[in-house]
Protein backbone atom coordinates (compact mmCIF):
# COMPACT_ATOMS: atom_id res chain seq x y z
CA UNK A 1 0.00 0.00 0.00
CA UNK A 2 1.43 3.58 -0.65
CA UNK A 3 0.61 6.02 1.93
CA UNK A 4 -0.36 9.18 -0.12
CA UNK A 5 -0.23 12.28 1.42
CA UNK A 6 -1.07 16.02 -0.11
CA UNK A 7 -3.70 18.00 0.01
CA UNK A 8 -6.03 16.19 -1.86
CA UNK A 9 -5.02 12.42 0.27
CA UNK A 10 -5.77 13.96 3.83
CA UNK A 11 -7.13 10.79 5.25
CA UNK A 12 -10.09 11.06 7.53
CA UNK A 13 -11.06 14.07 9.23
CA UNK A 14 -11.31 14.09 13.01
CA UNK A 15 -15.22 14.57 12.54
CA UNK A 16 -15.25 11.36 10.84
CA UNK A 17 -13.01 9.73 13.43
CA UNK A 18 -15.02 11.21 16.50
CA UNK A 19 -18.41 9.99 14.56
CA UNK A 20 -17.59 6.65 13.85
CA UNK A 21 -17.67 6.46 17.87
CA UNK A 22 -14.71 4.13 18.30
CA UNK A 23 -13.53 6.09 21.21
CA UNK A 24 -15.92 5.56 23.56
CA UNK A 25 -15.95 1.14 23.08
CA UNK A 26 -12.38 0.78 23.93
CA UNK A 27 -11.40 -0.39 27.44
CA UNK A 28 -8.94 2.02 29.27
CA UNK A 29 -5.77 1.57 30.09
CA UNK A 30 -4.86 1.19 33.68
CA UNK A 31 -1.47 1.83 35.65
CA UNK A 32 1.75 0.80 33.95
CA UNK A 33 3.29 -2.27 35.13
CA UNK A 34 6.45 -2.34 34.04
CA UNK A 35 9.35 -1.29 35.63
CA UNK A 36 10.10 0.50 32.40
CA UNK A 37 8.62 1.81 29.27
CA UNK A 38 10.50 0.84 25.73
CA UNK A 39 9.38 3.35 22.75
CA UNK A 40 10.57 1.79 19.65
CA UNK A 41 10.78 4.71 16.96
CA UNK A 42 11.18 4.18 13.30
CA UNK A 43 11.61 7.74 12.36
CA UNK A 44 12.44 10.69 14.72
CA UNK A 45 8.69 11.50 15.98
CA UNK A 46 6.56 8.73 15.85
CA UNK A 47 7.66 8.09 19.12
CA UNK A 48 5.85 11.63 20.31
CA UNK A 49 3.14 11.05 17.69
CA UNK A 50 1.99 7.62 18.58
CA UNK A 51 2.99 7.14 22.35
CA UNK A 52 3.54 10.82 23.81
CA UNK A 53 0.52 10.56 26.09
CA UNK A 54 1.95 7.21 27.65
CA UNK A 55 5.53 9.12 28.02
CA UNK A 56 4.02 11.04 30.34
CA UNK A 57 2.04 8.55 32.08
CA UNK A 58 5.27 6.51 32.77
CA UNK A 59 7.33 9.89 33.99
CA UNK A 60 4.59 10.36 36.23
CA UNK A 61 4.60 6.95 37.83
CA UNK A 62 8.38 6.98 38.47
CA UNK A 63 8.44 4.15 35.18
CA UNK A 64 11.99 4.25 33.51
CA UNK A 65 11.21 5.46 30.08
CA UNK A 66 14.16 4.65 26.78
CA UNK A 67 13.49 5.28 23.29
CA UNK A 68 15.12 3.16 20.97
CA UNK A 69 15.21 5.68 17.30
CA UNK A 70 15.76 3.18 14.97
CA UNK A 71 16.43 5.09 12.04
CA UNK A 72 17.35 9.03 12.01
CA UNK A 73 14.53 10.11 9.13
CA UNK A 74 17.11 11.58 6.55
CA UNK A 75 14.82 10.22 3.87
CA UNK A 76 11.52 12.39 4.81
CA UNK A 77 12.15 14.38 2.10
CA UNK A 78 13.72 11.89 -1.03
CA UNK A 79 12.80 14.92 -3.99
CA UNK A 80 13.43 17.25 -2.09
CA UNK A 81 16.62 20.11 -3.29
CA UNK A 82 16.22 22.19 0.33
CA UNK A 83 16.95 18.73 1.51
CA UNK A 84 20.26 18.34 0.19
CA UNK A 85 21.53 21.76 1.72
CA UNK A 86 20.35 20.53 5.24
CA UNK A 87 21.28 17.65 7.53
CA UNK A 88 18.33 15.84 8.14
CA UNK A 89 19.48 13.15 10.05
CA UNK A 90 20.41 15.71 12.73
CA UNK A 91 17.67 18.12 12.51
CA UNK A 92 15.27 14.88 13.02
CA UNK A 93 17.15 13.57 15.97
CA UNK A 94 17.50 17.43 17.97
CA UNK A 95 13.74 18.00 17.35
CA UNK A 96 12.82 14.61 18.80
CA UNK A 97 15.00 15.19 21.90
CA UNK A 98 13.40 18.89 22.28
CA UNK A 99 9.86 17.19 21.91
CA UNK A 100 10.68 14.66 24.74
CA UNK A 101 12.23 17.27 26.67
CA UNK A 102 8.86 19.06 26.29
CA UNK A 103 6.63 16.00 27.89
CA UNK A 104 8.71 16.82 30.98
CA UNK A 105 11.42 14.32 30.56
CA UNK A 106 15.01 16.27 31.37
CA UNK A 107 17.13 14.10 30.22
CA UNK A 108 15.99 12.04 27.50
CA UNK A 109 17.31 8.38 27.17
CA UNK A 110 17.52 7.60 23.40
CA UNK A 111 19.28 4.76 21.82
CA UNK A 112 20.10 5.34 18.39
CA UNK A 113 20.48 2.73 16.11
CA UNK A 114 21.17 4.48 13.06
CA UNK A 115 19.75 2.33 10.26
CA UNK A 116 18.39 3.46 6.96
CA UNK A 117 15.02 5.43 6.65
CA UNK A 118 13.30 3.71 4.60
CA UNK A 119 14.98 0.17 4.63
CA UNK A 120 14.47 -1.26 8.05
CA UNK A 121 13.29 -4.70 6.35
CA UNK A 122 16.29 -5.03 4.92
CA UNK A 123 18.11 -4.97 8.37
CA UNK A 124 15.73 -6.19 10.32
CA UNK A 125 18.53 -9.05 11.64
CA UNK A 126 20.08 -5.94 13.48
CA UNK A 127 17.01 -4.59 14.67
CA UNK A 128 16.20 -7.65 15.89
CA UNK A 129 19.76 -8.25 17.71
CA UNK A 130 19.51 -4.68 19.44
CA UNK A 131 15.89 -5.05 20.41
CA UNK A 132 16.72 -8.53 21.97
CA UNK A 133 19.98 -6.97 23.45
CA UNK A 134 17.54 -4.21 25.22
CA UNK A 135 14.48 -5.45 25.94
CA UNK A 136 14.11 -7.19 29.84
CA UNK A 137 11.04 -9.72 30.89
CA UNK A 138 9.70 -6.43 33.26
CA UNK A 139 10.11 -3.96 30.24
CA UNK A 140 6.79 -2.13 28.40
CA UNK A 141 7.86 -2.35 25.12
CA UNK A 142 5.51 0.05 22.45
CA UNK A 143 6.22 -0.06 19.12
CA UNK A 144 4.61 1.32 15.97
CA UNK A 145 1.64 -1.38 14.99
CA UNK A 146 2.46 -4.34 12.03
CA UNK A 147 0.05 -3.14 10.00
CA UNK A 148 0.40 0.79 10.55
CA UNK A 149 1.02 1.19 6.44
CA UNK A 150 5.02 2.40 6.82
CA UNK A 151 7.34 -0.37 5.55
CA UNK A 152 9.60 0.82 8.48
CA UNK A 153 6.95 1.36 11.44
CA UNK A 154 5.71 -2.69 10.00
CA UNK A 155 9.27 -4.11 9.95
CA UNK A 156 9.92 -2.39 13.41
CA UNK A 157 6.23 -3.66 14.90
CA UNK A 158 7.56 -7.19 13.76
CA UNK A 159 10.87 -7.05 15.18
CA UNK A 160 8.97 -6.02 18.46
CA UNK A 161 6.58 -8.26 19.16
CA UNK A 162 9.23 -11.14 18.44
CA UNK A 163 12.10 -9.36 20.81
CA UNK A 164 8.76 -8.79 23.54
CA UNK A 165 7.62 -12.56 23.34
CA UNK A 166 11.22 -13.98 23.36
CA UNK A 167 11.88 -12.33 26.85
CA UNK A 168 8.42 -12.52 27.86
CA UNK A 169 8.00 -8.71 27.81
CA UNK A 170 4.52 -7.31 28.05
CA UNK A 171 3.88 -4.98 24.39
CA UNK A 172 1.38 -2.75 22.79
CA UNK A 173 1.53 -1.42 19.32
CA UNK A 174 0.68 2.44 18.63
CA UNK A 175 -0.91 4.10 15.97
CA UNK A 176 0.51 6.90 13.30
CA UNK A 177 -0.47 5.75 9.65
CA UNK A 178 -2.97 3.96 9.95
CA UNK A 179 -5.16 6.90 11.10
CA UNK A 180 -4.38 8.35 7.77
CA UNK A 181 -5.07 4.98 5.70
CA UNK A 182 -7.92 2.82 7.73
CA UNK A 183 -11.69 3.60 7.21
CA UNK A 184 -13.12 5.10 10.17
CA UNK A 185 -16.36 3.03 9.74
CA UNK A 186 -14.92 0.00 8.92
CA UNK A 187 -12.42 -2.64 10.95
CA UNK A 188 -9.06 -2.38 9.64
CA UNK A 189 -8.09 -1.71 13.07
CA UNK A 190 -8.85 -4.34 15.13
CA UNK A 191 -10.91 -2.44 17.54
CA UNK A 192 -11.46 -5.41 20.00
CA UNK A 193 -7.49 -5.55 20.66
CA UNK A 194 -7.40 -2.14 21.49
CA UNK A 195 -6.40 -0.20 24.97
CA UNK A 196 -7.43 3.57 25.41
CA UNK A 197 -4.96 6.02 26.95
CA UNK A 198 -6.78 8.98 28.29
CA UNK A 199 -4.64 12.32 28.51
CA UNK A 200 -5.05 14.38 31.49
CA UNK A 201 -5.35 18.10 30.03
CA UNK A 202 -2.04 18.70 30.92
CA UNK A 203 -0.72 15.74 29.46
CA UNK A 204 -2.49 16.99 26.11
CA UNK A 205 -1.55 20.35 25.88
CA UNK A 206 2.68 19.42 26.46
CA UNK A 207 1.84 16.64 23.44
CA UNK A 208 0.75 19.15 21.24
CA UNK A 209 3.32 21.47 22.40
CA UNK A 210 6.13 19.08 21.83
CA UNK A 211 4.64 17.78 18.12
CA UNK A 212 5.14 21.31 17.32
CA UNK A 213 8.99 20.71 17.52
CA UNK A 214 9.02 18.52 14.35
CA UNK A 215 9.40 21.94 11.72
CA UNK A 216 10.80 19.94 9.17
CA UNK A 217 7.86 17.78 9.04
CA UNK A 218 4.66 20.34 9.24
CA UNK A 219 6.32 23.11 7.60
CA UNK A 220 7.72 23.22 4.07
CA UNK A 221 11.51 22.53 3.61
CA UNK A 222 11.67 25.13 0.33
CA UNK A 223 9.37 26.91 -1.49
CA UNK A 224 8.97 23.67 -4.31
CA UNK A 225 6.38 21.43 -4.19
CA UNK A 226 8.53 18.43 -3.57
CA UNK A 227 9.12 20.48 -0.29
CA UNK A 228 6.19 20.28 1.28
CA UNK A 229 4.64 19.47 4.64
CA UNK A 230 5.35 15.84 5.44
CA UNK A 231 2.61 16.22 8.23
CA UNK A 232 0.52 19.07 7.34
CA UNK A 233 -2.16 20.31 10.13
CA UNK A 234 -4.74 18.30 9.23
CA UNK A 235 -2.73 14.82 9.48
CA UNK A 236 -1.15 16.76 13.36
CA UNK A 237 -4.94 17.07 14.33
CA UNK A 238 -4.73 13.23 14.69
CA UNK A 239 -2.10 13.43 17.11
CA UNK A 240 -3.48 16.30 19.63
CA UNK A 241 -6.59 14.34 20.34
CA UNK A 242 -7.18 13.68 24.35
CA UNK A 243 -6.36 9.74 23.99
CA UNK A 244 -3.88 7.27 22.43
CA UNK A 245 -4.94 3.97 21.09
CA UNK A 246 -2.98 1.17 21.43
CA UNK A 247 -3.28 -2.56 19.55
CA UNK A 248 -3.05 -5.26 22.69
CA UNK A 249 -1.75 -7.99 20.34
CA UNK A 250 -0.99 -10.16 23.16
CA UNK A 251 -4.60 -9.91 24.85
CA UNK A 252 -5.59 -12.80 22.68
CA UNK A 253 -2.94 -15.11 23.29
CA UNK A 254 -2.69 -14.80 26.60
ZN1 LIG B 1 7.52 7.15 10.90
Amino acid sequence: MALIVDHEHLGPSEARWDAAGHREQLASFGPIEARRLVVVSPHPDDEVLGAGGLIQAALSQNVLVEVVAVTDGEASHPRSTAATTIDLARTRSDESRVALSRLGWREPLITRLHLPDGSVLAHRDQLDRALAGILLADDLCVAPWRRDGHPDHDACGESALAASRAVGARMLEYLVWAWHWADPEGFDIPWRQCRRLDLTRRARAHKRWATAAFESQTRPLGPGLEDAAILPAPLMRRFWRSYEVYVDEMASTR
